[in-house]
């Protein structure tokens, strides 16, 4: 029988790419702290409903792409395709309005869709994103597109690019798309086979299609940013002027729709060009009618979602992190000895240091081969002679010195050792 591999579309993380994960989820960890937002963690599966309301059931993600089944109790199930839906579901729940007039809310964790894997693009994926709850102001809008750029710039990512548009309110976009099935129906049979399909149903999707010759009949087509009313303009105009304010360069693309239903106004995406076909990064924007439509009050929201996938093919490419760093790896044969190095690693363990044991108890060669292989600055050796006189050895790998230390002193000595393993990691 064959052995048993991960699915399609799902991949395993291993230890030598988890420190990219880790510092990616630690740099947004920071400043997501530092702006006020508080974390939130909600389930995996929801019921299916929530996602055709929330995301809009002539999307995609709803269409094509979702894990909906059966559980054993005959309720509709979907793995959650997005994190925002669950979140606003949340809100409105536990009623999280009711504790201050703006949530600040951010997430992380796997997305499923059902998709067509490919680099950048996998069926069980990773985002980390941002909810703000209750604010109308522009500067909301401002303030969530910082706290990307920011993460984006601090984990040292290069060639990035904000494209900004805004798809205004409810009547802007019912006028946009009358004009739009105007311009697009005498070309109707030129379309790919989807936008002839998202004519009647989702015409504004039409806008992203990567079809060459729908692009190119789109090429004059007439655009959402002139058919803002006075006070979409406006807020759009505001929006601008607090990037420029803040530094922060943008494209306008004013074919940027959003895949989901619910976004109002803003909308923006970072695209990054060393990513190939899955170039965006960071995607997002405000969705003033999402929470109305799940069942709470009226509620202005805006937010985004970063790809933790492609933030890892992004930061591989321009860095290699260290797997590990041990301080020291501590060898031992003897049945007393082996028993005195296990209390041993645990003080070193408690005093800060980080200590592999080897725990094969094979001949000393071996053992000494594997510390040095594991990349320690110092080994500690426990063996017959140590264990009788209640000693132990410490080797530093880099210098081959060797001393004794009675095991009663260790702890008097840990200030000296840190010292040591310090100078050991910047002389590296
Ligand atoms: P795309 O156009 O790449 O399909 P999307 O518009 O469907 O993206 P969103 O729903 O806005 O994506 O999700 C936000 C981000 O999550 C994307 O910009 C991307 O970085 C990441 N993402 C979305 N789908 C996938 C996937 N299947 N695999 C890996 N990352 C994904
Ligand atoms: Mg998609």
């Amino acid at each position: 029988m064959g052995s048993i591999q991960a699915l399609r579309g799902t991949r395993d993380i291993l230890p030598d790419e988890i420190r990219y994960w880790q510092q990616i989820e630690s740099v947004a960890r920071d400043i997501l702290g530092k702006s006020a937002y508080q974390e939130i963690r909600t389930p995996v599966f929801e019921q299916t409903t929530l996602f055709e309301r929330g995301i809009g059931e002539a999307t995609d993600v709803v269409g094509k792409e979702m894990y909906t089944f059966k559980d054993r109790g005959d309720r509709s199930i979907t793995l959650r395709p997005e994190g925002t839906a669950g979140v606003v579901r949340a809100f409105i729940e536990h009623n999280l309005a009711a504790q201050g007039a703006v949530q600040r809310l951010w997430y992380g964790g796997p997305m499923f869709r059902y998709e067509r894997p490919q680099a950048g693009r996998q069926r069980q994926f990773h985002q980390i994103g941002v909810e703000v709850l209750g604010s109308p102001s522009p500067r909301a809008d401002a303030e969530v597109i910082a706290i990307a750029t920011d993460i984006l710039q601090t984990l040292g990512l290069k060639n990035l690019n904000l494209n900004l548009n805004s798809i205004g309110d409810p009547d802007d976009r019912q006028r946009y798309r009358d004009a739009l099935i105007a311009y697009l129906t005498p070309y109707k049979s030129d379309l790919d086979a989807d936008s002839q399909d998202r004519l009647t149903r989702n015409p504004l999707r039409i806008l992203d299609s990567k079809d060459e010759r729908t692009q190119d009949i789109l090429k004059q087509a007439p655009s959402i940013l002139d058919h803002l009313g006075s006070d979409s303009q406006a807020r759009f105009e505001q929006v601008k002027h607090l990037l420029a304010s803040l530094g922060i360069a943008y494209t306008l693309n004013s074919r940027l729709v959003r895949g989901l239903d619910y976004y109002t106004h803003t909308v923006f995406e970072v695209q990054s060009s060393d990513l190939g076909a899955q170039a965006t990064v960071c995607a997002g924007g405000r969705y003033d009618g999402l929470v109305a439509e799940l069942g709470g009050a009226t509620t202005p929201a805006v937010g985004w979602a970063i790809g933790l996938e492609r933030l890892v093919i992004l930061l591989q490419q321009l860095q290699t992190l260290p797997t590990s760093a041990i301080d020291f790896y501590l060898i031992s044969k003897g049945d007393q000895a082996e028993a005195q190095a296990l209390g041993l690693a645990q003080t070193l363990r408690q005093s800060g240091f980080t200590v592999e044991m080897d725990l094969s108890g094979s001949a000393f060669k071996k053992q000494f081969g594997r510390a040095d292989r594991s990349g320690a600055a110092g080994c500690f050796i426990l063996g017959d002679a140590e264990a009788a006189s209640q000693t132990v050895k410490l080797k530093w790998l880099a210098s081959g010195e060797e001393t004794a230390i009675a095991q009663t002193d260790l702890p008097s000595q840990i200030d000296d050792l840190r010292q040591q393993i310090n100078a050991f990691r910047t002389h590296r």
